[in-house]
């Protein structure tokens, strides 16, 4: 029987990460993948394809409506090969996991394509797609076997046409009407993917606001370039059926008020989180303990009740994002190799890729407000910039929330062009303990979307922004 330092469970960014990080720290270390490809969720259903479709259906997008704007006349018609914008997507999504398989040889990491399962806390067996199973020794084990997507009880997802993100990455037709099932990241990345591609979308969501975990200025603004982009948005009701009769769906949900409404689409994209995956993993013989949400319990850590056993990633408590579970896979590579690794989930940073993008990191207005906080605001229109008017990306805004005492910055929120990206000064600043005034009194190149950082750290600081 091989053995091994460290066997990684699931290859997607939590365990890829680790294992790498593992080998760098002369760990002998092996990394267990039940599908094909590495990767995981993110490079192969999540992340890396959803991106790619939001780039090739912005400039779809742009061609129709934003070309003219720019003196940029089409001579015919500017048309949708969706077959074509899909194989992109797949080729994209094949050289990425390739790229995985180079950096796993690179690091001699042991890769074996099979099921994992805990025969006990040093054993795993690996079942192979031909039937065959092999079994290895590692003195520690990582958890990293990532999510699958929820579902509400009465909806039966059939793939065709009551679908979830990895079918809506592989149409095979723009939908007329795309019905999504809850206003979070997915609902509405995918949702405008298929919007900017010419199909009606509603969008039904059971709070009382799209994103509603993010600060409600960022959902507030958002709300309303979607409402100018013309797509509908149902806030505050409940969808009590999804059913589907041949080619068309029909949605029902209650409103806050008790009012029905009833909605008719050909596709249904239900996206309403996702939930840990354990399936498989026989935790039981190794003696893992859950917690009550179904994740893999671990102490801060990341170590489960076996002390050998580690978890990370979407599979364990927090955020479920590509970069938290790197965070993680390092982390807990670091830990086993008797380091002293800190993560501060604090800010760990929140994108949305729509366009406008949605990105903060921090603490909300409404997390502030509930803690008791005493803070102040400094906010700042992208419209004011002179870079934002060079491209016409005038929606969105930059606001910071400081300490009212100390003006040490608790909180960044962006909506805008290239949020994504900005965020990261957001992140260092914060990682640095910066007030915002520091951030204010930094040199900001001009033209660019990152002034209106240094104007909103000015309007919080001094209530001086200079363009404003
Ligand atoms: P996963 O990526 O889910 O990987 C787990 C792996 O474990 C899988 O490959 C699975 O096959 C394997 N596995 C499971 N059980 C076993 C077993 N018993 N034996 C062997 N292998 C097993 N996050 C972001 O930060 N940014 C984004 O832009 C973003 N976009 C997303 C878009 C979509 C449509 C979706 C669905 C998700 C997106 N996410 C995004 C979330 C991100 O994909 C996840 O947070 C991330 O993939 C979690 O990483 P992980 O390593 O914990 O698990
Ligand atoms: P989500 O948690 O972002 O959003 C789910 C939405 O569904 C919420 O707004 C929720 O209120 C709503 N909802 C729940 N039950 C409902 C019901 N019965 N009726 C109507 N609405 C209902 O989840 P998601 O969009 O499915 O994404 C799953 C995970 O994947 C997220 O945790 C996210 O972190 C990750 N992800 C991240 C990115 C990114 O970082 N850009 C992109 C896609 C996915």
């Amino acid at each position: 029987m091989t053995k091994f330092d460290v066997a990684i469970i699931g290859s997607g960014p939590g365990g890829y990460v680790a294992a790498i990080r593992c080998a760098q720290l002369g760990m002998k270390t092996a990394l267990i993948e039940k599908y094909s490809t590495l990767g995981g969720t993110c490079l192969n259903v999540g992340c890396i394809p959803s991106k790619a479709l939001l780039d090739s259906s912005h400039h779809y997008e742009d061609a129709v409506k934003h070309f003219g704007e720019h003196g940029i006349d089409i001579d015919g018609t500017v048309k949708v090969n969706l077959e074509k914008m899909i194989a992109r997507k797949q080729a994209v999504v094949n050289q990425t996991t390739a790229g995985l398989d180079f950096l796993m040889k690179k690091n001699d990491i042991t890769v074996f394509e099979g099921m994992g399962s805990f025969l006990n806390k040093n054993n795993v067996a690996i079942a192979k797609a031909d039937g065959s199973s092999e079994t290895i020794e590692a003195k520690h084990v990582i958890i990293a076997t990532g999510s699958k997507p929820n579902n509400l009880p009465f909806i039966d997802i059939d793939k065709e046409r009551i679908i979830t993100s990895t079918e809506a990455l592989k149409l095979k037709e723009v939908p007329k009407h795309m019905i999504v099932v809850g206003g979070g990241v997915i609902g509405l990345e995918l949702g405008q993917v298929y919007s900017r591609l010419g199909a009606e979308v509603t969008v039904v969501e059971y709070m009382d606001r799209i994103i509603p975990t993010m600060d409600s200025g960022l959902s507030k603004e958002l709300g309303k370039v979607f409402k100018k982009s013309k797509i509908k948005i149902l806030t505050s009701h409940q969808v009590t059926a999804v059913t589907r009769q041949n080619d068309v769906v029909k949605l029902k949900a209650t409103e806050k008020t008790g009012k029905e409404i009833e909605l008719t689409g050909d596709y249904c994209l239900v996206s309403v989180g996702r939930k840990p995956y354990t399936e498989g993993l026989n935790l039981e013989a190794a003696g893992v303990g859950m917690d009550e949400h179904g994740r893999v319990a671990v102490n801060v850590h990341l170590q489960t009740n076996v002390d050998n056993i580690y978890a990370i990633g979407d599979v364990v408590q927090g955020a479920m994002l590509a970069h938290k579970a790197e965070e993680e896979g390092a982390f807990v590579a670091e830990t086993i190799a008797g380091q002293k690794p800190h993560i501060d989930y604090n800010l760990i940073p929140n994108v949305v890729y729509t366009w406008p993008e949605v990105a903060a990191v921090g603490k909300t207005e409404e997390q502030l407000k509930v803690e008791g906080v005493d803070y102040k605001t400094g906010q700042f229109p992208m419209r004011a910039l002179g870079r934002s008017r060079a491209s016409n990306d005038l929606d969105g805004f930059v606001k910071i929330l400081a300490d009212s005492t100390t003006d040490e910055v608790l909180g960044v929120h962006i909506i805008g062009a290239r949020a994504a990206d900005l965020i990261a000064e957001a992140v260092v600043a914060m990682e640095f303990r910066a007030s915002a005034e520091d951030i204010s009194r930094m040199s900001h190149a001009h033209p660019t979307f990152a002034e209106a950082i240094k104007e909103a750290a000015l309007a919080a600081t001094e209530n001086r922004a200079l363009h404003m």
